[in-house]
């Protein structure tokens, strides 16, 4: 089974898509990596749907990454005695530590560290931003706002502080719980919301010590203005726009998904476009054309992989939506203006021999119009080189480590397999054209070009470059 396109599709399970047929249905209609939202899912229903993906695994026989999505700190008002309570721009509305139900004129804000940092004139938005609050006058206990538009709060709303650096990490009480679960049950990679700085990043790279790999959700302005420190630090990053469209001007948003993107490509780290890219399949069988571009540009930037939320997680059509992601890549990968808009964003080459590598394979395979490039990578770093520079022809990534094939089901271009180490240099040109073929990537006849290090199984010691043709048994020809 081989995907007939380079970017990867994440989807989010969730009530529309937890039983264990749906998630092979999703995965034969094109889902690559799967999202388990801890804000909505309990330890004991991450675990069956870690154990269910991992059946389906198995029946498929291709490696699967599971992204465990951590809430992080988001902030949310207390209660209300009925429940909401209408308000009128011009009031004043106070936000304070009075655990009391909230009426028109007040709320408890249950963040005693937010009420000491938010100082007149930063806004609060509430409610995704339908709720726009200005701060007139602080005291550490109580934040006396003015209501410049929206006309209704409710009981446990979330707030949103763009212009407050919060005094807080990136993990909260309830996601140190949820990190530890996920890692004891064998997640690939684990998101963290609301980052702010990179010492966010340090703490939970203390915690997971290598059990799995880290992705940075952009969605706080405080992020995209350390995204070079950010990037450094993390494994991957996700453009989280649906925070991000709150914390941030609307029209902001298109601009930092492509600084984003490219700096995320220029760092060889995998970069995921995330929220509301085809919302109106949540009810409807088939996407806005306004969408289809969304989704197509996303693809055109070289992102890594592009991801559904509700849309395949609570929505009515979450096999179309899979489908119609599908479709739309696979298209705009055949278009003829894709390779050079992909290329001109391409990075020059690092000073290492992986890099000097990657690149080389890129251009032997595509001057030669080789079927793929084979590269033995065991802790995935090197194929994550190889991804970096966007070749035309599919990367077959070799990796003896089950955990490196399955982080890897989330980069651009990759397609892995799982097979021991070659143990001599036959024996892994032979392996490296026999997995090619049998993987449908070429016939007797075509070449494949393979990278490995000499000797085999030292890490990170790529240093050779190898040109083979794949024989009429499969096996190296000549
Ligand atoms: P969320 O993150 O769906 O967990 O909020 C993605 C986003 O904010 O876009
Ligand atoms: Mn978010």
């Amino acid at each position: 089974m081989r995907r007939s396109r380079k970017v990867k599709i994440l989807a989010t399970l969730g009530p529309a898509s937890s039983e264990e047929v749906m998630i092979k249905r999703l995965f034969e209609a094109g889902a690559d990596v799967f999202r388990i939202n801890m804000s909505h899912t309990d330890h004991e229903g991450m675990r069956t749907l870690v154990a269910r993906i991992r059946k389906v695994e198995s029946e498929v026989g291709r490696p699967i990454a599971i992204l465990a999505d951590l809430q992080g700190p988001k902030l949310r008002v207390g209660s209300f005695a009925d429940g909401s309570a209408e308000l009128t721009p011009g009031q004043t509305f106070t936000l304070d530590d009075n655990p009391a139900p909230g009426d028109a004129k007040r709320v408890h804000l249950p963040h005693p560290e937010i009420l000491q940092s938010v100082k007149p004139g930063h806004r609060l938005l509430i409610d995704d931003g339908k709720l726009h609050l200005k701060a007139e006058k602080t005291t550490g206990k109580k934040i006396v706002c003015k209501v410049i538009s929206g006309t209704k709060i409710s009981n446990r709303k979330g707030v949103s502080l763009p212009d407050t650096d919060l005094p807080i990490g990136a993990l909260t009480e309830k996601d140190r719980k949820d990190l530890d679960a996920v890692l004891a049950t064998g997640v690939d990679w684990v998101a963290l919301s609301f980052v702010q700085r990179p010492e966010d990043l340090a703490e939970v790279r203390k915690v997971a010590r290598g059990r799995a790999a880290l992705m940075s959700k952009i969605e706080k302005p405080q992020a995209v203005s350390r995204l070079a420190e950010i990037i450094e630090l993390s494994d991957a990053l996700m453009v989280a726009r649906g925070d991000l469209g709150v914390e941030m001007p609307l029209e902001a948003v298109p601009g930092i998904q492509k600084q984003i993107t490219r700096a995320a490509r220029r760092a060889g780290k995998p970069v995921v476009v995330a929220t509301q890219m085809l919302e109106s399949m949540i009810s409807a069988p088939v996407p806005t054309r306004a969408e289809v571009s969304d989704v197509s540009i996303a693809v055109f930037e070289g992102a890594d992989a592009i991801m559904l939320s509700a849309e395949s997680a609570a929505g009515d059509y979450p096999v179309e939506a899979v489908a119609t992601m599908d479709a739309i890549a696979t298209q705009v990968e055949k278009d003829p203006l894709y390779p050079g808009i992909i290329n001109a964003q391409r990075s020059e080459p690092e000073a290492t021999g992986a890099d000097a590598i990657s690149l080389a394979a890129r251009q032997i395979g595509e001057t030669l119009k080789l079927s793929a490039i084979v590269t033995y990578t065991s802790s995935g770093t090197t194929g994550l080189r190889a991804a970096r520079e966007r070749p035309q022809l599919p990367i077959i990534a070799l990796s003896p480590v089950i955990e490196t094939t399955r982080r890897l089901a989330l980069v651009w271009g990759m397609h892995c397999v799982l097979t021991e180490d070659a143990s001599t240099l036959d024996d892994m040109v032979d392996r490296a054209c026999r997995i090619a073929y049998r993987e449908g990537f070429g016939k007797s006849g075509d070449r494949v070009i393979i990278t490995a290090g000499v000797p085999l199984g030292t890490p990170g010691a790529t240093n050779m470059l190898r040109i083979a043709y794949i024989g009429s048994d499969g096996l190296s020809g000549l």
